[in-house]
């Protein structure tokens, strides 16, 4: 029975009152580099393909569980279509393949500074985050948690874990490891050939970045037939639109409208990604090293500066406090001419913002 006079917030389950909103800063801004995606736009055949499904793909029900796509991600990972399940984003992903792996109460390992989602998701599911220090597997180990959350890169540092300290956690850890690698077409290693020797890892991946697919919300994951079918259980039918499966094929299809538009683009943003870190030292600031597509820049006061790049036309993400690292703001990597206009403002900022 439920006790009558609850207020609207006793309502919700005791364990949700400490969740809050995921609200980073997405007012609209003429340069928005704060959220990592493909500012280059999208493969022009996954335009194609949206152009094409745009009525015949929205009246009736997507697939149950993206079968076609996960077919095109099996050949892009060279892996058996089985291993594969797909989501609404890896956001979906990561949140059911939480819910499969962990009963509430279990403890989630998770790096820090990481993926800002994982302790949210951790709590929306009932488990407890429990944060480590960034790539130190005998201190993520010692937690002894269920489930083992690994970022490679890591987001908002940008750098990749080492292969040995992902072999090292992969090979000892008594619960399922999922290696979050929303970033490794731009680092260019993969742990998914670890797959072969490893039953307990799930590798999570997104359309959302190297393929431009954001707003479409692409997400999958490769990992053993029985612990992927856990994840699509926990994940429910019907979670990748028709529109969205459509051109997430076109986009993992051969040649230059498809996968050859993505290599291209993920090798323009790493060029300049290295360039854009040059210009930074000479402004006086040490980007940390990335394998990704965007860096992290300590910065004395990132909320003020942030807000001065914002009103010169500029977005960033600012990160106060970073744990190892400090204020820093995260910068994507696009096109030279956007990242000349934040550097500009960078230079103005920094002139006028006391340290
Ligand atoms: N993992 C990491 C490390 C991310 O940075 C992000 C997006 N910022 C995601 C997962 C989620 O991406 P999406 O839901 O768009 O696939």
């Amino acid at each position: 029975m439920i006790p009558p006079g609850l207020t609207s917030l006793e309502l919700a389950r005791e364990s949700y009152r400490g969740i809050t909103l995921y609200a980073p800063d997405r007012a609209p801004c003429a340069v928005d580099l704060s959220d990592n995606t493909n500012l280059w736009g999208i493969p022009p055949g996954a335009e194609r393909a949206i152009r094409e499904a745009a009525v015949s793909a929205v009246t009736r029900y997507p697939s149950l569980y993206a079968g076609g796509l996960k077919e095109s991600l099996a050949r892009y990972l060279g892996v058996a279509p089985a291993m594969v399940v797909t989501g609404c984003g890896s956001d979906d992903v990561l949140d059911s393949a939480i819910r499969a792996f962990g009963e509430p109460g279990d403890r989630i390992a998770h790096p820090e500074p990481s993926f800002a989602m994982i302790p949210i998701f951790a709590r929306m599911n009932g488990l407890e985050p429990l944060g480590v220090p960034l790539f130190d597997p005998e201190a993520t180990l010692a937690t002894g948690a269920r489930i083992i959350y690994l970022c490679s890169p890591n987001n908002p540092t940008g750098n990749a874990m080492s292969r040995s300290a992902i072999e090292y956690v992969v090979e000892r850890a008594t619960g399922v490891v999922i290696l979050d690698e929303a970033y490794a077409e731009f680092a260019g290693v993969s742990g998914v050939d670890l797959l072969e020797r490893s039953e307990r890892l799930l590798v999570t991946r997104t359309m959302s970045k190297a393929f431009g697919l954001a707003g479409l919300r692409i997400g999958y994951a490769a990992g053993s037939a029985a612990l992927v079918a856990e994840v699509e259980k926990s994940r429910g039918p019907y979670k990748v639109s028709a529109l969205a499966e459509r051109a997430a094929m076109a986009a993992l299809a051969e040649g230059a409208d498809g996968l050859g538009w993505v290599r291209a683009h993920v090798a323009e943003a790493v060029a300049i990604r290295e360039r854009f870190a040059g210009e930074l030292a000479a402004l006086g600031l040490a980007a940390l090293p990335s394998d990704a597509n965007f860096l992290l820049v300590p910065v004395p006061d990132a909320a003020g500066i942030a807000r001065h790049l914002r009103e010169g036309g500029v977005a960033v993400r600012p990160f106060v406090a970073l744990p190892g690292v400090g204020d820093a703001l995260r910068i994507s990597v696009g096109p030279w001419a956007m990242m000349e206009r934040c550097l500009a403002a960078l230079a103005d900022a920094l002139r006028t913002t006391p340290a």
